[in-house]
């Protein structure tokens, strides 16, 4: 559970004088940028020494960093990112270098509802709130011996995909897993994948309306993963697992991507279900999340994951994406979670949106 006292730590807050802050990572250029663009000050959360490529981006630059020894140090520093008005934006990265515990416990006003980590971070969660919200996921194979066709063995907690393996046969999971950590077995579903970027906002009633608020989206975009992606390059995947060289999952870039117009009702249909459904479970998600999904060659969307906060897949829209050019000239993810925070200013909200 979150045991933040928000209203507390805002009564303090000069909430003209707002600081966007972010770690220096992941999406944190495009998130400068968009603050930036919305007339916000920034700040790089950083470890030892700043690092010079942002001096390489001036429009991606915070205008001050704030340097820890540690990730895990910035629980010390609580106090004295509040007295700058702090703001913080969660993106993968800083969850995962902060620690899911430290982050629910973080004593600074954060975007988003940090009550989603607990439904997102704990696959049986998860499986609840989406099969719940009508969505489909890949079978899960609650016992190796029943492989049958191709399955992804996935470990808990890892992220980016490290470590995960494709099998066809128990022979070949026996082989391969790492009994010593937790695993998932799911089977691999064939089709092209797409990760869908999307934004709910609690606050505002226009566009694309839900039972409370509405939803946009704002982009999507296709992972590069290797070495699956490029594999096929040196020899088809089986002569090579013959040679004891397997697929790897480990994400390196993200390539923008569109989608046949007919599946987008669907591509609504299921972000709606899965705000409705977490509007019920704890509260609802705020702010950007994303659908990893595959389209299966009979059009049909299977989900094998949700992250609830900004991807790193939206960094290829810093100036707009064909779905948000049709919004908003210039609208990133980054931005417009700036914009939500502007208008929560104005209307007096800022408790809606932040945790
Ligand atoms: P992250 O937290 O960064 O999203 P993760 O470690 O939770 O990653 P997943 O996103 O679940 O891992 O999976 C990593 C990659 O494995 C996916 O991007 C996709 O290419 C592939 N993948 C995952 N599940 C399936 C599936 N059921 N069928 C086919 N491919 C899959």
């Amino acid at each position: 559970m979150v045991d933040i006292d928000l209203p507390g730590m805002l009564s303090s807050y000069d909430t003209k004088n707002l600081t966007i802050a972010t770690v220096c990572s992941h999406s944190s250029l495009q998130i400068f940028n968009g603050a930036h663009k919305e007339g916000f000050k920034t700040l790089g959360l950083a470890i030892g020494e700043v690092k010079r490529f942002y001096d390489a981006f001036p429009l991606g630059k915070p205008d001050d960093f704030f340097t820890v020894d540690n990730y895990k140090d910035l629980m010390k520093y609580a106090d004295e990112l509040r007295a700058k008005n702090v703001i913080v934006i969660p993106h993968g990265s800083f969850v995962e270098y902060l620690g899911a515990k430290n982050f629910l416990t973080f004593n600074v006003p954060t975007f988003g509802n940090r009550q989603v980590l607990q439904w997102e971070s704990d696959r049986d969660k998860e499986r609840e709130w989406l099969d719940g919200a009508g969505l489909t996921m890949p079978k899960e194979i609650k016992d190796p011996r029943n492989i049958d066709k191709p399955v992804i063995v996935k470990y808990h907690g890892a992220k980016g995909g490290k470590g995960f393996f494709i099998a066809r046969t128990f022979a070949e999971f026996s082989k391969r897993v790492k009994r010593d950590r937790p695993y998932t077995i799911q089977e691999f579903v064939m089709g092209t994948r797409y990760y869908l970027h999307y934004f709910y906002t609690p606050l505002q009633n226009t566009g694309y309306k839900l039972s409370k608020g509405s939803l946009q989206l704002l982009s999507m975009d296709r992972r590069d993963e290797t070495t699956i992606d490029e594999l096929q390059r040196i020899g088809s995947i089986a002569e090579l697992e013959e040679l004891g060289i397997h697929p790897t999952f480990v994400v390196t870039g993200n390539i923008p991507i569109v989608m046949r117009e007919s599946l987008l009702p669907k591509v609504f249909q299921m972000g709606e279900a899965v705000v409705e459904k977490s509007l019920e479970l704890f509260g609802g998600i705020i702010g950007p999340f994303c659908l990893e999904t595959v389209v299966t060659e009979d059009l049909e969307f299977k989900v094998f994951e949700i992250s609830a906060r900004i991807v790193a897949g939206t960094n290829p829209y810093i100036s707009g994406s064909p779905y948000s050019d049709l919004i908003e000239l210039n609208l990133s993810t980054g931005r417009r979670i700036a914009q939500e925070i502007k208008y929560a200013v104005a209307h007096n909200k800022l408790t809606d949106i932040l945790s």
